[in-house]
């Protein structure tokens, strides 16, 4: 496994506005070192658990992203590590993220996770649920959570030209979320898309941050 060339080929498919994460998830801290070195700062994890092993072992100036689905009663461990939760997918995760937030004095960045794909086991928000959020004001007193974007993930098909309406629906929601007059804590910048199989097709559908890990680290077992 090369990493470093396998990084700066994702790198070469990637407009410079884009952030790679580079998804480090089942990989060694050895491994992630091999990444850091040749550039990468940007990791993305999808356990609580994982997540806090590798913290020590590797550098500080690591950003960890987190991914995964994220259980309430586990953000309390995360809260002061973690750099961007890409997966809140409920008001009561973003309640308790804002709470342990707010211990720490700190104001965690978020994205709510929107419903894209055709299968029923994907987590996330549906577009209404958004729009209820926002409108209910609900989100008003969450002063210790930045919702800085959405993410998503497409069905899990060879079929690209779905992948492409999925995501093109998204980016148009994000579009749509954007010309809103949204609540304090709410703006559009990032557009969480893409994985290694579908991440050129998230790239020219609007993605500004593509989550890789297989065409980096190799397939995982
Ligand atoms: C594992 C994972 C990825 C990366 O998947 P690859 O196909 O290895 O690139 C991206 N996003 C999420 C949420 C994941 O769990």
């Amino acid at each position: 496994m090369d990493i470093k060339n396998n990084i700066e080929k994702v790198r070469q498919n990637l407009p410079d506005a884009v952030t790679l994460v580079a998804v480090s998830k089942t990989q060694t801290p050895e491994i992630i070192k091999e990444a850091y070195n040749a550039g990468q700062r940007v990791f993305g994890e999808n356990k609580v658990q994982e997540l806090l092993e590798k913290v020590p072992l590797l550098p500080d100036d690591v950003q960890w992203h987190m991914i995964g689905h994220l259980q309430t009663n586990k953000v309390k461990y995360l809260a002061s590590h973690v750099h961007l939760i890409h997966s809140v997918d409920s008001f009561k995760l973003l309640f308790e993220i804002n709470k342990q937030g707010n211990k720490l004095e700190r104001v965690i960045p978020c994205l709510l996770q929107i419903h894209i794909a055709e299968e029923e086991s994907k987590y996330g928000f549906s577009e209404q649920e958004v729009m209820q959020l926002i409108n209910e004001s609900q989100l008003d007193s969450l002063t210790h959570t930045s919702i800085v974007g959405l993410m998503g993930m497409a069905t899990f098909t060879n079929n690209q030209k779905q992948i492409r309406s999925e995501f093109k629906k998204l980016k148009h929601f994000f579009e749509h979320l954007k010309e809103l007059e949204l609540p304090k804590h709410m703006e559009m910048r990032e557009l969480s898309m893409g994985m290694s199989g579908d991440y050129r097709i998230a790239i020219e559908e609007g993605s500004t941050m593509v989550r890789v890990g297989s065409l980096i680290f190799g397939e995982r077992n």
